[in-house]
């Protein structure tokens, strides 16, 4: 439990907030206000320092495991600018009766220049099993100004890679996007007005529901994890920069993160290189880099952790680096932080 005392301590430590650390009142709400003013003092300190800081607005663990030291260490050391980092409820907490899981109030207690307060994973059992509970307890944490993001839903999800490999199909989920779970999270994104991210898998025959569901609540501001990765491509032969193109131009409240694998990433049950942004010799493919250039303020850095890899951070930030120098300049800075920064703050990074 983080009591206001510790939250304000934590604050205080930081010595450009030391004068007016502030909650609201009687709540461990933080004042979203002092909290970008330290994210954007760890920023420009990396800036200053010559390195490229991004924000990434997709990572998960399970919060029993998480070692926040050692994150919040590495960050450091990879000039990791920020992270949304969101708990997944697991079974053990889903059975206790947990719905919503405080890790980023315990983050942002201990490091608040680092962590954006996120909601929770949209993934089994909560939101199989008990979705109105689930998305209850996440309304309840957007309207008590807890979180400025929600997290990562997933509606369509194959078993990972290494799942895969260990015969697990428990992510092997479908949950139709225009049913009645899709309308209530795509209605309480629009009436929040707070962005979530959706895991959906590409495919041919779901690619009219996601955008009957993006055409009927235009507010909405999604962001599409993994960009133009495609497990099985004879399934998605729609899904091109063209097409990806047309949805950026027909929805402006749509993003795209780019937590995708490098060059030679398989998965195992196409074994197909499913991140389809790389040619062959390891450079981006023209087609992909021009539309990311063309909608880089719709495009957001992202890593992509999760519980069985946290410590394998170095090696996610590499390849995420490799990414990113491929695009001009300008683009490496819109991508990395501009972004996420106008989407979550409404204004633009200064
Ligand atoms: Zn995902």
């Amino acid at each position: 439990m983080i009591t206001r005392r510790r939250f304000i301590k934590a604050l205080s430590a930081l010595p450009f907030v030391a004068s007016l650390p502030r909650l609201a009142k009687g709540q461990n709400i933080p004042d979203f206000s002092r909290l970008k003013a330290g994210y954007a003092q760890r920023f420009k300190k990396i800036l200053a320092a010559g390195e490229l800081p991004y924000v990434d607005i997709e990572s998960s663990c399970k919060s029993g495991k998480l070692d926040i030291d050692s994150v919040a260490k590495s960050m450091d050391r990879l000039n990791i600018g920020l992270m949304a980092l969101s708990a997944d409820i697991g079974q053990k907490q889903f059975d206790k009766g947990v719905r919503f899981d405080n890790l980023s109030e315990n983050l942002l207690a201990s490091y608040p220049d680092r962590f954006i307060p996120v909601g929770n994973g949209g993934q089994p059992p909560a939101l199989t099993e008990a979705p109105d509970e689930f998305l209850d307890a996440q309304e309840e944490a957007a309207r008590k100004k807890k979180i400025v993001l929600f997290g990562e839903y997933e509606f369509r999800h194959y078993p990972s890679p290494r799942q895969a490999k260990r015969g697990e199909v428990d992510r092997d989920i479908h949950i139709p996007i225009d049913g009645p779970i899709g309308h209530r999270v795509f209605s309480l994104s629009e009436k929040m007005g707070m962005p979530f991210q959706i895991h959906y898998e590409v495919e041919n025959e779901l690619l009219a529901s996601l955008e009957k569901m993006l055409a009927q609540y235009p507010k909405a501001k999604v962001i599409w994890c993994h960009l133009a990765q495609i497990r099985y491509i004879e399934r998605a032969p729609g899904y091109t920069p063209a097409y990806i193109d047309g949805l950026i131009k027909r929805f402006p409240n749509l993003y795209f993160d780019t937590a995708f694998g490098d060059a030679s990433s398989v998965y195992p049950p196409s074994n197909q290189k499913h991140a389809r942004v790389w040619a062959d010799d390891g450079s981006l493919k023209g087609e992909w880099r021009d539309l990311i250039v063309a909608h880089s303020t719709r495009m957001l850095s992202a890593l992509d952790l999760g519980n069985d890899r946290m410590h394998r951070i170095g090696e996610y930030d590499q390849n995420h680096r490799n990414f990113l120098k491929r695009l001009p300049g300008e683009t490496q800075h819109q991508v990395a932080y501009r972004s996420a920064w106008s989407l979550l703050f409404g204004e633009e990074f200064a």
